[in-house]
Parts: structure tokens; C-alpha cells; sequence
């Protein structure tokens, strides 16, 4: 699926099932496909493959992925659920020459300025080509840490290394809402809120900062010719993105609610998505806008993002519907 050089490796000092039953029982519960031959074994997951080979010394564990950044994630991930394990046998990862993680992107802010009443826009100036890939997760997650200087960097394994410890790290994902043509600047539309780490963040930076983001991650444009979009706030970056990417032939309704009115923002379009903004105090207006989904048989995909509580209520809403499946994703972007 993807080039040789989007490929790492391992040796694994043990065969059979102790390594391979549960990684597939964790592959299988999330829907990935796993083929079993032996103490040989294949996961088709949305990061990439997973190859286990049964060798002299034990097995061979090789992850290719379509893009370095997702090699890193898929490695980052299995290096993780291997120590998960807790198998008490020497894992031997090809050696690596170190640097920054293939995922991470050193930019500098350029501005950050109030939007709306809810929002402040955060411009960043970097490396951003990966994010311009056809198929790009739309995706990011800033890395806040109060206390250490340094960023994250790859050990000799290719693995990632967090000073202080991963855990101290505040990592919240965001979404690119504009990149520009030649990849080299991003907007990050950063909804404020009272105690939030980043909003905090956002009064002390300034343009010069560097920042450091991991991505591209997470979901994808989706491609179908009928698009369902709903969310709160903190979906308004990414429903609003993937209008504007869609195809001009791409029908369908989308609603943001939105803690104020102002926080709407106008949006040039040639699709026939037809898109309402909703009152965010309104507790009903996110479920009653699925309600007024009228969704075709066919070719269509159906995208929620809202606060934990509406997430789940939307994934029955799907459930009761039979939406449940590749067409559609209910998103908790936020807990209260
Ligand atoms: C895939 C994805 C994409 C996202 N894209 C965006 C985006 O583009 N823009 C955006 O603004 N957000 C986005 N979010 C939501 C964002 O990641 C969360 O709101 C995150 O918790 C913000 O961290 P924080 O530092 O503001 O809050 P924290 O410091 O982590 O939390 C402090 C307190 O605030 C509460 N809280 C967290 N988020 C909110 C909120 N939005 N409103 C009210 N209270 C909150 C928490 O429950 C906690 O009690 C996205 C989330 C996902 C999963």
C-alpha cells in the first residue's frame, strides 16, 4: 500500500499467541481487518499495516504507513501496546539516527487575534506541506507543556521521547481551518473558554513563538456526494473546512450552533450544501438538526462533533437510524 521507506521494523524475542492474540482481539474490536496464517499475522488499520512474521529469533514486526507522519503514530502506537503487554522479552527496533519526530512540525506564530466573541485565530508560519497531501488528516494536536523548554525527539529506536514524560504534556487536538496555496502557513480557529489551558495559552503568545504541533492526524475529507455536517463550536473549524473543500457537484445541510450569533462566519461556496447556524444555549438544537437530515440511500456520509453527552446521543441517534458504519462518525470533541 504505501512506499518502502514509510517503514519501520522490530524484532519481537517470542512467537505465537501471547504476542499476536491480544493485539488482534484489540485490532478486531475496533473494526481493523487482521488475517491470521500461523504465527503470522496482518492488520489492516487506518494508520497503516502491521505485518508479524515468525522468524528465527522470534518475530518480525514491520509497520508501513502512507506517509511518514502516520509511520510515526502507527510506531509510537504499536512501540506503546507492546510494553502494554508487559511480555518480559527484548524488543529490538531497527536502529534510528534520532531528530524530531516524523510527525512534528516546529512553526511561529505570525498573529493571534481575537475573531469573534468566541474565537481567536492563531496564524502559523512552518513547514506545512504534509497537511496539502490528498487525503491529509485535517487534523493537529498543539503540544503545551508549562515547564519544559525542550520539544519532543525521536531515540534510537525512532520512538517518541517526551521531556518531563508524556503526561505532563497538554496535547489537544485541533483542526487546520486554512492552509495556504505552497503549505507554508495554517490558521487555527481556538474557541476561548474559562479555565482553559489553551485559552490561557493564547493571552501569552506572541508572534515569534515557536510552537510545536503533531500532525497531520485524525479524520479525512470525507468524499461523498452528500454530505450531513452537524456540530457545536469547536466543530465549526472543520465543518466549515470540509464545505470548502467539497466538490462543487456535493449536496447536502449542515448546522453550527454557535455560543453567539457573531461567532458565524461567512463562507464562499459553489457546493449545494446548504449550511444553518444553530443557538448553542438551545440544548435540543444539535439533535433536532439530526432530525432534519433528509439523508439519500446512497453516497453519503454523515459527520457529528459536539460536546461528550451530544456525541453519544448522536451515535444512538445513527444506531436507531442503521447510519452506523463507514458513511457516518458521531465525535466527542469536548467533556464538560
Ligand atoms: C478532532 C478534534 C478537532 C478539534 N478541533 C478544534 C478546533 O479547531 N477549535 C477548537 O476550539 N476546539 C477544537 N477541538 C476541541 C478541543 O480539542 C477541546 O475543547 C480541548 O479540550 C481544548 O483544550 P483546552 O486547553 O481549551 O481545555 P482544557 O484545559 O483541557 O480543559 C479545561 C476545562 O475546560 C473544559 N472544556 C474543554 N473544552 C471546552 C470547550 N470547548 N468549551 C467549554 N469547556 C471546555 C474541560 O472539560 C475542562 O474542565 C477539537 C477536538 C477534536 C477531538
Amino acid at each position: 500500500m504505501a512506499p518502502a521507506t514509510n517503514s519501520r521494523s522490530a524484532t519481537v524475542a517470542i512467537t505465537g499467541p501471547s504476542l499476536l492474540d491480544p493485539l488482534a482481539a484489540i485490532a478486531q474490536r475496533s473494526g481493523f481487518g487482521v488475517k491470521r496464517l500461523g504465527d503470522a499475522m496482518t492488520i489492516d488499520a487506518p494508520l497503516g499495516d502491521v505485518r508479524f512474521d515468525p522468524t528465527e529469533n522470534g518475530t518480525e514486526l514491520t509497520l508501513t504507513a502512507r506517509t511518514p507522519a502516520e509511520l510515526q503514530l502507527l510506531t509510537d502506537l504499536y512501540a506503546q501496546r507492546l510494553k502494554d503487554l508487559s511480555l518480559g522479552v527484548p524488543i529490538t527496533w531497527a536502529q534510528h539516527t534520532g531528530g524530531m519526530p516524523l510527525n512534528q512540525i516546529v512553526g511561529t506564530v505570525i498573529s493571534i487575534r481575537a475573531l469573534s466573541p468566541s474565537f481567536a485565530r492563531l496564524r502559523l508560519a512552518g513547514d506545512f506541506k504534509a497537511f496539502k497531501q490528498p487525503n491529509a488528516g485535517l487534523h493537529l494536536r498543539l503540544l503545551l507543556h508549562p515547564d519544559s523548554p525542550e520539544w519532543p525527539t525521536l531515540d534510537a529506536n525512532g520512538l517518541t521521547q517526551w521531556p518531563c514524560g508524556i503526561a505532563s504534556w497538554h496535547r489537544p487536538p485541533y483542526t487546520v481551518r486554512r492552509i495556504c496555496a505552497q503549505g507554508t502557513w495554517i490558521d487555527v480557529d481556538i474557541v476561548l473558554h474559562a479555565g482553559g489551558r489553551v485559552t490561557e495559552w493564547c493571552d501569552r503568545v506572541a508572534p515569534g513563538d515557536e510552537v510545536a504541533l503533531h500532525g497531520p492526524s485524525g479524520s479525512k475529507q470525507p468524499n461523498a456526494k452528500w454530505l450531513g455536517l452537524i456540530g457545536d463550536e469547536t466543530a465549526l473549524p472543520v465543518i466549515l473546512r470540509i464545505i470548502e473543500n467539497a466538490a462543487t457537484d456535493t449536496k447536502g445541510q449542515a448546522f453550527i450552533a454557535t455560543r453567539h450569533p457573531s461567532d458565524a462566519q461567512q463562507i464562499e461556496t459553489q457546493t449545494d450544501i446548504e449550511l444553518s447556524w444553530l443557538d448553542m444555549n438551545d440544548d435540543q438544537a444539535l439533535l433536532d438538526a439530526l432530525n432534519q437530515l433528509i439523508v439519500p440511500d446512497t453516497d453519503r456520509h454523515i459527520f457529528f462533533a459536539a460536546e461528550r453527552n451530544f456525541a453519544a446521543q448522536a451515535r444512538n441517534w445513527l444506531t436507531q437510524n442503521k447510519l452506523v458504519g463507514p458513511g457516518s462518525k458521531a465525535a466527542a470533541y469536548w467533556t464538560r
